[in-house]
């Protein structure tokens, strides 16, 4: 079944997931050809932020273009008195980063071009599967095909098929970077979650909560976003923009001068794990890799790339095995049983905190970062095992306040049904 001009695999898709398992890929000396609407060079339009512990350990703390060591969040219910306990930090004592774009961009880049990958422009439109490979047209009508087609086309992938179509919770943010009449959060400091209630009126209390993400960027300049946590009727841009003004407002604080904005439109949280019983890999966003409590990617999509691209070089080796069974197993190593019941777990956790009022969710908060921080920690960057996750869940519930325990006991619409998932995952 060897062709030896069939490239082994097509990547559709160049942000950081198709970057990241195209260079996993090559160096397991497979033919990979990339296939993207601008090629390799195309800018990527999101911010990204790491913990600094996890930074380090994948080894690319160099790769950040800010590092803070003042990191805080705030569960108050805040007060115009500024020394007042209500407005008192909780400290996470763990530096966070921000990824300088460029430099993640050149080095995984730098990455790929070590290896044997074939850049390709244009927007994959149609696929075929047989057998022992996939074809490719794109909406130019050039054709590509590969032994394997790896779906790294982000969060609404373009041929990967999706297990369920329950409603998916969405992350919102608004952001502006820029100047301001005086300096809304600490010099160096970042802050992980503001969720400071004071500037909201009763009524507006008992809406969804949203929280501030901001950074002293130096010289005068910060990045403040207002965030929606997750939500399946999500805030609009134009809602959370009222919201932040007004939250700046109350602390008489102006916005001098404006940069950028950045209008987060579209982050789901909690996408079903896609269907394995299909003849392609999915890869980053696109296979539900993004991690429902946190909505960060980068750390996972970077550790599991090794591990996925092991497993179809190994699958490859057998020259008559079909490309269904090469994606089976890209599938078991991408999603193993102990994944699928972690990423329930946080799923079910969403879940619930989506059904918190603000205060309830202050408290919860609250706890959750009094656990030891190798715990909170290793829960956010998806690091824990599932008995470690378990255990920080149980851990967490036996310290919390009774109106925390009470909020997690009882089970409302599709709550008791997740739980069911973690102990009897689909595959
Ligand atoms: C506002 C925002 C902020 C975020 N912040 C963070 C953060 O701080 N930390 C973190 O870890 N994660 C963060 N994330 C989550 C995640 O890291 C990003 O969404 C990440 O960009 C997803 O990577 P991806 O490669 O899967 O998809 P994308 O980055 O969306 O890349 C998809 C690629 O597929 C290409 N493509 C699309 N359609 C086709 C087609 N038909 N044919 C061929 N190619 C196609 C696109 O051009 C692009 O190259 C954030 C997300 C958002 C939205």
């Amino acid at each position: 079944m060897k062709n030896e001009q069939l490239p082994d695999v097509l990547v559709l898709g160049a942000g950081p997931a198709g970057m990241a398992i195209a260079s996993a890929l090559g160096k397991e000396n497979l033919k990979v050809d990339v296939l993207s609407p601008k090629g390799p060079e195309e800018p990527w339009p999101n911010t990204y932020g790491i913990w600094g512990t996890e930074v380090d350990q994948l080894g690319l703390e160099n790769l950040l273009e800010y590092r803070w060591k003042n990191t805080v969040s705030f569960f108050g219910n805040g007060s115009s008195e500024e020394h007042h306990h209500e407005n008192k930090p909780t400290k996470h004592l763990l530096d966070y980063g921000l990824f300088d774009k460029k430099k993640l961009h050149s080095y995984w880049l730098n990455e790929c071009n070590d290896s044997f990958i074939n850049w390709h422009e244009g927007w994959a439109n149609e696929i075929k599967f047989e057998k022992y490979k996939s074809t490719v047209t794109t909406k130019e009508g050039k054709v590509y095909s590969a032994r394997l087609v790896i779906d790294a086309t982000g969060y609404d992938p373009v041929f990967l098929k999706l297990r369920s179509s329950e409603p998916v919770a969405v992350q919102t943010c608004y952001g502006i970077v820029g100047s301001f009449s005086k300096p809304p959060l600490e010099k160096d400091q970042f802050v992980l979650m503001d969720y400071r209630s004071d500037h909201l009126t009763e009524s507006q209390k008992k809406e969804p909560p949203t929280f501030l993400y901001a950074m002293d960027m130096g010289n005068g300049k910060y990045f403040l976003e207002e965030t929606q946590l997750g939500l399946v009727k999500p805030f609009t841009m134009d809602e959370l923009k009222e919201r932040l003004e007004k939250r700046l407002a109350h602390r008489d604080i102006e916005i001098t001068s404006k940069q950028h904005e950045e209008l987060g439109l579209f982050l789901p949280m909690n996408m079903p794990i896609p269907d394995f019983r299909q003849p392609i890999l999915g890869y980053g966003g696109a296979a539900s890799m993004v991690h429902p409590a946190s909505g960060y990617l980068l750390g996972n999509v970077l550790r599991r790339a090794p591990l996925v691209a092991k497993a179809i070089s190994k699958a490859m080796t057998d020259h008559k095995l079909p490309t269904m069974l090469i994606a089976k197993k890209g599938w078991e190593s991408l999603w193993s049983k102990e994944l699928i019941r972690k990423k329930s777990l946080y799923q079910f956790g969403l879940e619930k905190l989506m059904r918190f009022d603000e205060k309830l969710l202050r408290e919860f908060f609250e706890c959750f970062f009094k656990l030891p921080k190798s715990q909170w920690y290793g829960f956010l960057t998806d690091t824990l095992s599932l008995k470690e996750i378990v255990n920080a869940m149980w851990v967490m519930f036996l310290r919390a306040p009774w109106s925390v325990k009470k909020g997690l006991m009882i089970m409302r619409g599709r709550e008791f049904k997740m739980l069911m998932r973690i102990i009897f995952p689909k595959i």
